[in-house]
């Protein structure tokens, strides 16, 4: 098959739907890989370890796409390249097709087949090529919330590890999912003492066998929570209600209760925020003060480390990737998880939130 990675053109997206790694194992079952010159430049990866690896560089987009049987990026395409898909081709990248009506009215008019990376579903109902994200976004929480509570950003001016003689600082982890096991991790191996609150004891049952004894599990409460707020130095809002808001664990009024200059980071603000008062913010300019609280509220977070995303994104959607390269009709048969990906089939929606998210028939 003649698969093609283009440069991604989102504003400030610098990840690569394919490192080098991933063009050896698709030339080496003989298929060709087409790469857009520079297209892992802010990845780290060079046109030259490209070309090492087999690709064949293109200078442009239009060329790219023109040439590809399938195209394997990251980013829903953008207006710019709707015209550049053509009928039949394969395109395999986040789409978030519910939260984008011009997108959908787009691939369904070029008849392209979408296979969605946030929809590939295992049997146990996991989202394997969101995992990777969280992960990244869970750790970065605590290196972030870190930088923050230091006093010349008007954080409390606290080191979060402590020193011999002074007590570490606490952070308190709203939601024990994958973003907020990694962010307890983190701070745990940072010697924070931390606190974890989930609604599922189940998870928290999970957290308390896994993690040292200066991670302590808690259930999640408005009455918990208002507890643990007067104490804690950062706090990381780490909720999801699949399909839902994240739901406000944390008001207005309540920060009147923490001590200034503590820290959130609300990684949930992607799904509105778990904190009444969580706007999104960009990595040019990430946190805003309300009631002396420093809130970080960064709603693409992987983004800022573009390397590392890339390869934690790429090493779960290659397996994909190498078997849709043998069609992506057989591979969508014989993988379920792949087939739950497929959300537009040359003009036809098969993927059913979608179809009712703009109150459409199938
Ligand atoms: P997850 O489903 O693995 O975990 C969410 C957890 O929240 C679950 O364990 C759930 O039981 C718990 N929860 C639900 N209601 C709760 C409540 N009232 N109190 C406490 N816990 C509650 O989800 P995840 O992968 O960890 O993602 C968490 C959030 O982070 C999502 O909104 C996701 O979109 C977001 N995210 C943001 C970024 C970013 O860049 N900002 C990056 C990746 C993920």
């Amino acid at each position: 098959m003649e698969i093609g990675v283009p440069k991604e053109i989102k504003n400030n997206e610098s990840r690569v739907g394919m490192t080098p790694a991933g063009v050896l194992e698709l030339t080496k079952l003989g298929h060709k890989v087409f790469v857009q010159s520079t297209a892992g430049d802010n990845s780290g990866f060079l046109d030259e370890d490209y070309a090492a690896s087999g690709a064949i560089l293109l200078p442009t987009i239009e060329e790219l796409y023109a040439k590809s049987e399938m195209v394997v990026k990251v980013k829903e395409p953008i207006e710019k390249e709707y015209s550049l898909i053509r009928e039949d081709q394969v395109i395999f990248t986040y789409f978030h097709f519910a939260s984008n009506r011009a997108l959908t009215e787009a691939m369904i008019q070029y008849k392209s087949v979408c296979i969605a990376y946030e929809t590939v579903q295992d049997a146990s109902g996991a989202l394997p090529l969101l995992t990777p994200m969280s992960e990244v976004a869970g750790r970065m929480a605590i290196q972030q919330g870190a930088k923050y509570l230091e006093k010349p950003v008007k954080g409390k001016g606290l080191l979060l590890g402590g020193v011999p003689g002074v007590r570490p600082g606490k952070v308190l982890v709203l939601g024990a999912g994958t973003v907020g096991i990694q962010a307890a991790k983190m701070a745990a191996g940072l010697g924070a003492q931390v606190t974890i609150m989930d609604v599922n004891v189940d998870r928290l049952r999970h957290v308390n066998n896994i993690m040292p004894s200066h991670v302590v599990t808690e259930f999640s409460n408005e009455y918990n929570i208002r507890k643990h707020i007067k104490t804690h130095d950062l706090i990381i809002g780490a909720v999801l209600n699949t399909g839902a808001k994240a739901p406000k664990l944390i008001s207005r009024n309540m920060l009147k209760e923490m001590e200034p200059g503590t820290v959130i980071v609300d990684v949930a603000v992607d799904q509105g925020g778990c904190i009444e008062t969580s706007r999104p913010t960009s990595h040019e300019d990430p946190v805003y003060i309300i009631d002396d609280i420093v809130h970080y509220c960064v709603a693409n977070m992987p983004g800022a480390v573009p390397h590392t995303s890339t390869l934690a994104l790429t090493n779960v959607t290659l397996p994909y990737v190498l078997k849709l390269a043998a069609g992506w009709k057989t591979a969508c048969s014989q993988d379920e998880a792949l087939s739950k990906g497929l959300n537009i089939v040359k003009g036809k929606i098969v993927y059913e939130a979608i179809a009712e998210a703009f109150g459409w028939e199938e």
